[in-house]
């Protein structure tokens, strides 16, 4: 993730930001522009990138949900017609919000899922109807015990649907020991689900590369509820020389999907390292010279190769697993990467750079 700074006083803001909280600005993702912005509104009701000329400059509505109910913070272009920005379309289905707390958790699915959208694109890949063979939609539903209604957390043909209790920190923590997952996160789980979404998308049609994936996942034409029940049964003790998770070890999908994730949380987070490492502006500099410094940082990290790439998250991992240890933390990153795990992840990497529809 990169980070952003204000475009009326310059202080760095958040992804998640609404208002700047130096100036009170208001800020909104513009999707077109691919940045934060921070906006005024013109005289003619929309909105504008604060500090410019009215005239020319690109003009937004806000989201309906920004205005709605302030759950999200991106920008619709003036002339789309949608009400709903590019993220909030893809929601198909959510709880009852009159009921109390699901308001709040429905905020922090669809924060997770403006973060996906966002590296999804970054990694330039197809996401939207017309360029996917199913379109994307999410929901985000409840147990309903009295109505013998149990939500599974899954994928289907591009229907991504998450338990709505996941956003709830002590249910996700008791599931997180009860499953042994040491990394289960919102985010964690929407990258996981768009795993398989892209298994549809990026494996399945292409004949060579459904074999390449069968020599190192293994083969997914294995009965997958009967896998599912083994892995519950009898998990296998030696998951940890071949998969990146226990869960990993289920079925080849569940190892695809597994690795996936990992690959997104690696570029993420290497991506906001160097963001950081380059936007660490000193008194003095010309703002222009340290936003293009960090735009080659950043061109740089996209055209890495995965051996460069590999390295690079080896050091960062160990230094925020320090970092944590130093402040009497668990660690960030509990992972251990096997030989043949990095094989998956060079596949994942490859796919990725191969499918990239946008530069
Ligand atoms: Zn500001
Ligand atoms: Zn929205
Ligand atoms: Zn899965």
């Amino acid at each position: 993730m990169r980070t952003f700074r204000c475009d009326h006083c310059d202080s760095p803001v958040y992804f998640e930001n609404p208002r700047c909280v130096a100036c009170g600005h208001t800020l909104a993702f513009l999707p077109d522009q691919f940045r934060l912005a921070a906006l005024e509104r013109s005289d003619d009701g929309l909105w504008r990138v604060a500090g410019g000329q009215t005239e020319g400059q690109p003009a937004y509505r806000l989201c309906h949900h920004y205005v709605s109910t302030d759950t999200c913070n991106w920008a619709v272009e003036a002339a789309d017609s949608q009400e709903l920005c590019v993220s909030c379309r893809l929601t198909h289905q959510i709880p009852d919000l009159s009921l109390p707390g699901r308001q709040a958790s429905l905020y922090k699915m669809e924060q997770a899922k403006r973060r996906l959208v966002f590296n999804l694109r970054e990694l330039g890949l197809p996401l939207f109807e017309h360029e996917t063979l199913n379109p994307l939609r999410f929901s985000f539903l409840e147990n309903l015990p009295e109505a013998g209604f149990h939500v599974i957390t899954g994928h289907d043909h591009g229907h991504i649907t998450i338990n709505l209790s996941e956003a709830d920190d002590v249910e996700r923590v008791r599931s997180r020991n009860e499953m042994g997952e040491p990394y289960r996160t919102v985010l964690g789980h929407f990258r996981h689900e768009i795993g398989h979404f892209y298994w549809d998308e990026l494996i399945a049609p292409q004949e060579q590369r459904l074999d390449a994936f069968r020599t190192l996942f293994g083969d997914e034409r294995e009965d997958y509820a009967e896998a599912l029940k083994r892995h519950y049964e009898q998990p296998d003790p030696q998951w940890a020389d071949q998969h990146i998770s226990t869960y990993a070890s289920a079925h080849p999908w569940e190892g695809w999907a597994e690795t996936w994730a990992h690959y997104m949380h690696m570029r993420a987070t290497i991506e906001t390292a160097d963001d950081f490492a380059d936007s660490v502006r000193l008194p003095g500099q010309d703002p222009k010279a340290a936003r293009q410094a960090r735009e080659n940082a950043l061109m740089m990290a996209r055209g890495l190769d995965f051996d460069q790439l590999i390295l690079r998250w080896m050091r960062l991992s160990l230094a925020l697993n320090a970092l944590n240890r130093s402040m009497g933390m668990d660690d960030v990153y509990p992972f251990t990467l096997s030989d043949p795990v990095r094989d998956k992840l060079r596949f994942v990497h490859d796919t990725v750079r191969a499918s990239a529809i946008l530069a």
